[in-house]
């Protein structure tokens, strides 16, 4: 059914790939699975099942379909991969990679990791006996429990959600195999075009590619790469045995985004040092903290180990947390929503949005404030977002047009509003 289907052109792009840079290979890695109609783009593969004995080796959808073979061999290429397997979310491949442990296993996490993967391992895997230990890894003297405690698994994120830590993965990646322990990096906040964990000893790198790598907020999906054959069957396991694939259309919309995260990146990381900058004079702003500031607590480890400092800004306001929500709602070019890293600016408040599943005391031992606020900074002009900030600083609305949500409804910039994101916690 499926002999060769690559074009011409994309086979002789696949000879030369490994020498391509990283936006060539954005664009041309994977095959198109054009078949005879010389389309330039792949089509999307809406089946949910294939004729058995087919060339390409294809059954179910569940467990393979070449939309997700197109996405799994950009993402492990920009990746410096040899394997990549594509889930339906970044939560889907946390639970993949997790899934693989036995109950009993301890995993060191870095003391701020996503408030869904601390959700993740406190209230689902902790039932099935697994044990997570915390520790605050951009301190040295704390990489000594790698060796006292031999996890099974050392997590790690980097920079971290929502404080921005980074850590130091090659020196991690070190400890870490003295202990003989795999190493996961959640990769999500640098994309691969920042930062690629496995060229830094991590075992695995895992993405949420709804943010950079797809980039267009309109789809749900995550990867986990690796160069270990033995961690490559495990999450193809686990994407067939506990149902966990994305959908064709999502693995299609996330691999056409993917071409262009060179370019998106470089806009965001330009704009979000700018903002970042320029927030650091503004008064009122107690604390702004952005990898490439040099008032960053690793600054000189962001400069070594990450090309740019990626779009995201965290804030301190100098007010109370109602006051911080009040600025959010006031800003006009950023949304006020869970989320980060496609081409539209979006504004978040942790404590009560995407870390309101973590107790306030944990809130507040690892540093998400409830003045906190954390910037998404999108690929717009900059000049119109720092207008934007400004105004919102100086308790003005901008005059940028309102949407549609906020003019429908003067109710949902309430607190139902509030109260509803604070339940679902989705990011
Ligand atoms: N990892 C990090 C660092 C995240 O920020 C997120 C979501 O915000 C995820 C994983 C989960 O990704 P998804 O929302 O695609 O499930």
């Amino acid at each position: 059914m499926f002999a060769d289907f690559g074009t011409f052109a994309g086979a002789l792009i696949m000879k030369q790939d490994e020498q391509a840079g990283f936006s060539t290979r954005a664009v041309h890695k994977g095959r198109g699975y054009a078949g005879t109609t010389g389309a330039v783009m792949p089509p999307v593969f809406l089946t949910s099942t294939f004729e058995s004995g087919n060339a390409e080796g294809f059954d179910y959808t569940r467990s393979g379909n070449p939309n997700f073979r197109m996405l799994q061999e950009s993402a492990a290429s920009l990746e410096g991969a040899r394997f990549a397997t594509c889930f339906a979310s970044g939560v889907s491949a946390i639970t993949a990679v997790v899934s693989t442990l036995q109950s009993g296993d301890v995993v060191l996490a870095e003391e701020n990791v996503y408030g869904c993967t601390y959700r993740l391992f406190d209230r689902v895997f902790a039932k099935f006996g697994l044990q997570v230990r915390y520790v605050d890894l951009s301190r040295r003297e704390n990489w000594g429990e790698i060796g006292r405690l031999r996890p099974a698994l050392v997590w790690l994120e980097s920079p971290t959600n929502p404080l921005l830590k980074v850590l130091d993965l090659a020196g991690l990646g070190k400890a870490a195999a003295r202990a003989g322990a795999p190493v996961l990096v959640d990769n999500t906040f640098a994309s691969p075009w920042l930062q690629r964990p496995l060229e830094l000893g991590a075992t695995l790198s895992l993405s949420s590619t709804t943010k950079y790598v797809n980039g267009h907020s309109d789809c749900l999906a995550g990867i986990v790469a690796t160069n270990d054959k033995g961690w490559q069957e495990k999450m193809i396991f686990a994407q067939k045995a506990l149902g966990l694939q994305p959908s064709p259309f999502d693995a299609w919309l996330t691999t056409r985004g993917q071409r262009t995260l060179a370019l998106r990146m470089e806009r965001h990381c330009a704009n979000a040092l700018e903002l970042a900058r320029w927030l650091e004079k503004r008064k009122g702003v107690r604390m702004v903290r952005y990898p490439f500031l040099p008032s960053h607590p690793q600054y000189r480890l962001a400069r070594r180990q990450m090309k740019g400092g990626s779009g995201i800004i965290i804030a301190e306001l100098d007010c109370s947390a109602k006051a911080a929500l009040a600025f959010c709602k006031r800003l006009k070019f950023f949304t006020m929503a869970e989320s980060l890293g496609g081409v539209e600016s979006l504004i978040c408040h942790p404590a009560s949005m995407t870390h309101a599943s973590v107790p306030p005391e944990v809130r507040r031992k690892v540093g998400i404030s409830d003045g906190l606020i954390r910037f998404s900074v999108g690929i717009e002009d900059v000049e119109d977002l720092i207008r934007d900030v400004d105004g919102a600083l100086g308790g003005r609305k901008s005059q940028a047009p309102r949407s549609k949500l906020q003019r429908s409804s003067k109710a949902l910039a309430g607190g139902r509003q509030t109260s509803n994101r604070s339940a679902s916690n989705g990011e």
